[in-house]
């Protein structure tokens, strides 16, 4: 692991220094060799890590998350039977199940946490990587990788995981409830988003959109 120095810094251009995301402490920017890393001296943060072949695995997953993304959305989370009658769920029936309720308000939140905003950031993850890949349009690769960390905070897809499970507990007394395959395919897309956003190191990001 490489060592960061943190004496005087006064003489260096902003572009070599870096500061500490969590504890604000200001360094040197080290060069990192393949598969290492460095980390802050104070908190032990990670500051950057210098991952092999990124790009490829990147591709790979932002494009089967994208693949996974409809499954996950349009076939049932669960199929429901009660006093006789059955009914498949599934993410997009929810939304509308919400508007038809009287909750509009509640129905559109669900419908950009859950479907909206997740599409965006895979669409944005996809064409940073092309602009990065063909060596593109560099100005737009910013501005969307930009953007992409902007609607991250909004993209809930683990809440509403979680929602789908405690309604899964509490309905499973009341009715007869079985599983469907849009849940696989919705835990799937959850996991390879965490996946994807391990991989894809705002580090290596920022540094190939601007030196390229
Ligand atoms: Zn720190």
């Amino acid at each position: 692991m490489p060592q960061t120095y943190t004496g005087n810094l006064t003489n260096l251009p902003l572009e070599a220094l870096v500061a500490c995301h969590e504890c604000d402490l200001l360094m040197r920017r080290e060069p990192l060799e393949p598969g290492e890393k460095s980390c802050c001296p104070r908190c032990g943060f990670e500051l950057a890590v210098h991952r092999q072949q990124w790009q490829r695995r990147c591709f790979a997953l932002v494009l089967t998350a994208l693949l996974l993304y409809i499954p996950a959305n349009f076939l049932p989370i669960m199929h429901l039977t009660l006093l006789g009658q059955t009914r498949s769920e599934t993410v997009w029936t929810g939304v509308l199940g919400l508007f038809e309720s009287g909750m509009p308000g509640v129905a559109v939140l669900v419908l950009l946490s859950s479907m909206a905003i997740p599409l965006v950031k895979l669409l944005c993850q996809l064409l940073v990587l092309l602009s990065l890949r063909f060596k593109v349009a560099r100005g737009t690769g910013m501005r969307l990788y930009r953007a992409y960390h902007h609607l991250r905070e909004w993209g809930m897809l683990e809440v509403y995981l979680f929602a789908i499970l405690v309604s899964i507990v509490k309905l499973i007394d009341i009715a007869d409830l079985s599983l469907g395959i849009g849940l696989a395919c919705f835990v799937a897309l959850l996991l390879t988003q965490v996946w994807l956003e391990l991989n894809m190191s705002s580090y290596q990001v920022w540094e190939t959109l601007s030196s390229e």
